[in-house]
């Protein structure tokens, strides 16, 4: 007999800028490195000092954020 079922996760809408405010000039830099998600040369870099595309970073916070929303629903968290 299956447990109890979990309420689904609906989707907000998101922020037209994106996910990630990164308007802080700690967000840029004068040399262009290769983003480490797909290698492109991107000025920008992450909160971890790493280049990374915007577009890039968010990407990749939303896959983590549906894993973790499937392991949720599956009552894995
Ligand atoms: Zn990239």
């Amino acid at each position: 007999m299956p447990g109890p079922r979990r309420s689904a996760v609906v989707a907000a809408p998101l922020p037209v800028g994106g996910l990630l405010n990164w308007s802080g000039s700690a967000h840029f830099s004068k040399t262009a490195r290769p983003c480490w998600h797909c290698g492109a040369p991107t000025h920008l870099r992450d909160n971890n000092d790493r280049p990374a595309d915007k577009v890039c970073a968010e990407r990749a916070l939303a896959d983590v954020l549906q894993v973790v929303a499937a392991h949720s629903e599956q009552g894995r968290l």
